[in-house]
């Protein structure tokens, strides 16, 4: 429990012992630590870190393709190829380390509320 949440979500690694996975496929959470075996499946952050992420790429990424058409002129359709994928690759590439970090926050933010936990439950 030394590191924060944050950190561990971004390196994708359980925030209890710090050394087993949060994920069991490249977006997919595992459903338990493999090194712990803390339990993982109570958690869905669901397609919100999604949404935020595309988000993201689009405020930056979408000024830069505009830049780059009108520098080049380039044709639509040629913008679109190069800068579709550009959008799509880091949309994946950011939305890994922000679902670790949904998923680290939340574990932590229940780790402090366990005491309640029972009223919770059904
Ligand atoms: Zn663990």
């Amino acid at each position: 429990m030394s590191n924060s949440p944050i950190a561990d979500g971004l390196k994708g690694r359980c925030p209890d012992c710090g050394s087993g996975s949060l994920f069991s496929g490249f977006l997919k959470y595992a459903p338990s630590c493999a090194a712990c075996g803390k339990d993982f499946q109570s958690e869905d952050a669901g397609d919100g870190p999604a949404v935020f992420v595309i988000f993201i790429a689009g405020f930056f990424i979408v000024p830069l393709a505009l830049v780059f058409q009108l520098a080049l002129d380039a044709p639509v359709w040629l913008t679109m190829i190069i800068w579709g994928p550009i959008i799509l690759i880091s949309s994946i590439l950011m939305l890994r380390p922000l679902r670790g970090i949904m998923l680290t926050l939340q574990l932590s933010r229940d780790a402090g509320e366990a005491q309640f936990e029972d009223e919770d439950e059904l």
